[in-house]
Formats: C-alpha cells, structure tokens, sequence
C-alpha cells in the first residue's frame, strides 16, 4: 500500500513499510506497481515465510513461558513495561507501528507515515529491541557479510523509531521506557525453520541518516519530484514477482548458482 495526498496544505505520503523497504531496499521501480495495485501471484518464498512465520509465533510463545517460568523474563503486565529495569518481551506480532516524520525533498516538504507489525518488540537490558526474522531459501548467502541487507535493516530501523500501539487501529500507546535502542535480524533456513545467522547492533547516528535519507527519497519518488533510479541488475529482476510485467525489467545475464 502507497497513497499520496496532501494534509494542512502538506504533500503527504503513506506506505506499509513492507512496501517501503521492498523500494528502497531493493528496486525503486516497484514503487509505480506498487503504488498502481498491480496484482502479481505471490512468490513461492513469500508464501514458504509466511507459513515459517505462523509456526515460530507458535515456537516463540512457548519459549517466553518457559523462560518466565524460570524467571529469566517478567510477565509484560503494564506494570512491568513501566519499568524501564524489567526485562520483558511483548507477545509476538502483536505491535503495530507507525512512524511519522516530514522530509525535505529538495526545497519541498512533505509528510510521511509508515504503518505495519514487528515480529518482536523487547526490552533486554534496558535497551528497547526489535526484532525481525527471516527465513531464507539459501542461508549461505549470509556466510561472510557482518550486517543485514538494506531492505532488512531498513525494517528494523523503521520499527525501532516508531510509536507503538497493541491494536490494529492504533487507538491507544504502547510507551516501552528504555536507555537506547537496539535492533536483530535473525535469519533461519526456511526447509528447517532453525536459526542460521544473528545480526544484532544498537542504533547509531549513522542508522538514523540512513533511515531518513531513504525516507526523503522514498516520498520524493512516489510524489512524483523525483524520477527512480535502475539497479542495472539482472540478478535482482530474476527473482523479482513483478519480472511478467515491469516495463523496466532487465533480462539476461549470467544464471544464479545453485
Ligand atoms: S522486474 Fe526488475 S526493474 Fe522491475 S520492479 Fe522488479 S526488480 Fe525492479
């Protein structure tokens, strides 16, 4: 979902930040299709993930109870949460987010709201945690790299500065006091659901920038101020479910190993 429109005389925009991450984390160009509701089938990996998903909400939920039974977490009662010493997890999927923030784009301004659902929300050690997992068809793409992909850190970094709600229509606030703030990536391999690789950081100065200059780009382009750029990449097109009918896709290049 992407819709522009204008709010107090101010161009706003709003997106999933699934969307958000899909176009600046990964093809500019998908932000028209997007933005158009061009439907396309649903790649089968999503669909694998999304199942993937379900069953480690499941796992992920017996875990709490068994680590607050042996008193390694406190229940998240109100109380609790209030507490900024109390180490706590929020029931999975369970957070809605949103984040708003304006832009400048050029010397033009505007207003964007990004909406969506963490996997995980926490506080370990007085720092708020977000978590998002993924599960990955090929694990060994991690091997070797000491951070996520941008699309991935992008979501996490959305979620982190975003206020929280534990209702879908974000009528009330979840406050979650903390000292500063950390974010996890969690790959798992998707045949086997069991973990592979663990990104973890604390937000810096440097995450911030990047969130907000993807931000400012990201509105520019679906306002129409800015034109998108190409990834001049084949290998990022072939696994892309918009390949039958982006007027932009690249075909070509040398096959995927494996
Ligand atoms: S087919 Fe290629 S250019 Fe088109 S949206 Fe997908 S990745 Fe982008």
């Amino acid at each position: 979902m992407i819709e522009v429109g204008e709010e107090g005389g101010t161009a706003s925009v709003r997106a999933a930040v699934t969307d958000f991450v899909n176009v600046m984390g990964y093809c500019e160009h998908k932000l028209g299709l997007i933005a158009r509701g061009v439907q396309v089938p649903q790649p089968e990996a999503v669909r694998r993930g999304g199942e993937a998903h379900v069953m480690e909400e499941r796992r992920d939920a017996r875990d709490v109870e068994e680590r607050v039974a042996r008193g390694e977490l406190v229940p998240a009662t109100e109380e609790a949460i209030a507490d900024p010493g109390a180490p706590i997890e929020i029931e999975r999927e369970s957070v809605y987010t949103t984040y708003e923030s304006p832009v400048s784009v050029g010397d033009r301004a505007a207003r964007v709201r990004l909406v969506g659902r963490a996997d995980k929300v926490c506080r370990v050690g007085g720092a708020l945690r977000v978590v998002d997992n993924k599960f990955a068809s090929d694990p060994s793409k991690y091997e070797g790299r000491d951070g996520p992909f941008l699309d991935q850190k992008l979501q996490v970094l959305a979620y982190l500065n975003s206020s929280f709600s534990p209702d879908p229509a974000r009528a009330e606030e979840l406050d979650i006091p903390h000292e500063r703030k950390e974010w996890s990536v969690q790959i798992h391999d998707a045949a086997t659901r069991e973990p592979a690789v663990t990104f973890v950081g604390e937000q810096g100065p440097r995450d911030l920038a990047l969130l907000r200059s993807r931000l400012a780009r990201f509105a520019g382009i679906a306002l129409g101020w800015v034109e998108p750029a190409h990834h001049d990449n084949p290998r990022k097109c072939r696994p892309c479910q918009y390949l039958g009918v982006c007027e932009f896709a690249l075909r070509g290049g040398a096959p995927d190993k494996g």
